[in-house]
């Protein structure tokens, strides 16, 4: 086989670290800008090799470099493309070629960080050399202050992934699937076990570094910006309800910072065990907003579990915060002027942001409907739940066909859908 020249291993392992939906920007709509008019390329691509977004622990948006040490693989997970049976091109850096290409892009201002992720090479012990070497070139050789996240390897060694938390930003392990039964079905290379194991080293890590920090100033830092997970939607036979309650587990037990869905793509080669179709994308955007009611909005798992339907999924035509509104109608409506901020919180169309702004302004004056108005996209969506000074849904709530009068037009769904 002919040497790949760095370019063609940027392509294809840039392409191959794709799949993992750990940054932000993973799902971009591609934009060319070949064929420009008069044979001047176009500006604006965002087809360009392996530049992913994330956000900072201080909330700012970085482009990272994400990219596969390698795409070989001696496992053979079922969903992944670069499974040990698939028909792929291979390619493999060394960890001196990842810290030269973070360097040079990082130089010319492409990049403010890493992504570094990998197939398992030799054992998960090697691989994990591998993936901290090159960290620890850019950070001891080259004083690299950006952003490094990388992915660890739950089988390896537990002082290897302590090494790599030394180095990195952020590091995550994947869950990959919501149950153990998933797990064992379609990455037979994988024990739920171990990965649990893994995080839970992760957690104490990261709680003892914190804990040095504060007693001694040059205590090393480790994974300052937490730990990570993905977990794949849709490969396998878990519900909803399942994903959820595996999130809530994952947050709860190993202090998660971002619990990641993954919309599973039927990828080219795909085993047989797989389905055929990829879910709809809605459903990972309905998870994302269901994670959101957990985090920001003091929903329980078991509320958010308790919208969705009896096939224990999450309803795809309206938001799980208006899921459970319906269902749990006779918490409703809620006085604007009286309610606490957390029950406000359950209104729908209502944000944090909303909320905190009725909150402040009702100290000052009793509120109307037109008031809540001005905070709020839909005023449509908020009026059923809500009293307020001159408003008193009169057996809104009651309606049957609240619902369809609620729920967004067909149109607006195919957007999502697309
Ligand atoms: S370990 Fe599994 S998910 Fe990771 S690269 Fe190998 S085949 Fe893919």
């Amino acid at each position: 086989m002919s040497q790949l020249t760095t370019i063609e291993k940027l392509e294809i392992l840039a392409d191959a670290a794709k799949y993992d939906a750990s940054c932000a920007s993973s799902g971009t709509a591609k934009k060319s800008s070949l064929g420009g008019p008069k044979g001047r390329g176009g500006i604006g691509s965002t087809e360009g090799m392996g530049i992913c977004h994330a956000y900072a622990p201080d909330g700012r948006c970085i482009s990272l470099l994400k990219v596969l040490l390698t795409n070989h693989c001696i496992f053979d997970c079922h969903y992944c493309i670069n499974r040990k049976s698939s028909n792929v091109r291979r390619a493999r850096f060394t960890p001196q070629e990842v810290a030269d290409l973070t360097l040079s892009f990082y130089r010319r201002n492409y990049i403010e960080g890493l992504f570094l992720s990998s197939g398992i090479i030799k054992s998960s012990n090697h691989t994990m050399e591998q993936l901290i070497e090159a960290a620890r070139i850019l950070r001891e050789e080259h004083d690299f202050r950006g952003y490094i996240h990388l992915k660890t390897i739950p089988e390896a060694d537990p002082e290897l992934v302590h090494q790599a938390g030394l180095y990195a930003d952020r590091v995550s392990i994947n869950v990959e699937l919501p149950t153990d039964a998933g797990l064992t079905r379609l990455a037979p290379d994988k024990n739920a076990r171990q990965i649990e194991g893994a995080m839970k080293g992760v957690k104490s890590s990261i709680i003892e570094a914190k804990d040095a920090k504060k007693h001694f100033k040059h205590a090393p830092r480790f994974a300052p910006a937490g730990q990570s997970t993905q977990m794949i939607v849709g490969a396998d036979s878990a519900n909803d309800a399942d994903i959820v309650g595996k999130a809530s587990v994952l947050y709860g037990s190993f202090g998660l910072r971002r619990v990641y869905y993954s919309a599973f793509s039927p990828i080219p080669d795909a085993s047989a065990v797989l389905p055929l179709k990829r879910p709809p994308l809605i459903r990972e955007h309905r998870l994302y907003q269901s994670d959101w009611l957990m985090r920001f909005y003091g929903y329980s798992s078991g509320e958010v579990m308790a919208a969705t339907g009896a096939d224990g999924m999450l309803p795809l035509d309206i938001d799980p915060k208006l899921a459970w509104a319906l269902k749990f109608r006779e918490t409703f409506p809620l006085d604007v002027n009286r309610a606490p901020r957390e029950m406000l919180l359950r209104v729908p169309g209502l944000g944090v942001t909303a909320v905190n702004r009725i909150i402040a302004a009702r100290r000052h004056r009793v509120l109307r409907l037109e008031d809540i108005g001005k905070l709020t996209v839909s005023i449509a969506k908020v009026r059923p739940f809500i009293c307020a000074l001159d408003w008193r849904p009169t057996a809104l709530t009651d309606r049957a066909d609240l619902r369809k009068m609620l729920a967004p037009k067909q149109e607006q769904l195919e957007l999502f859908a697309a």
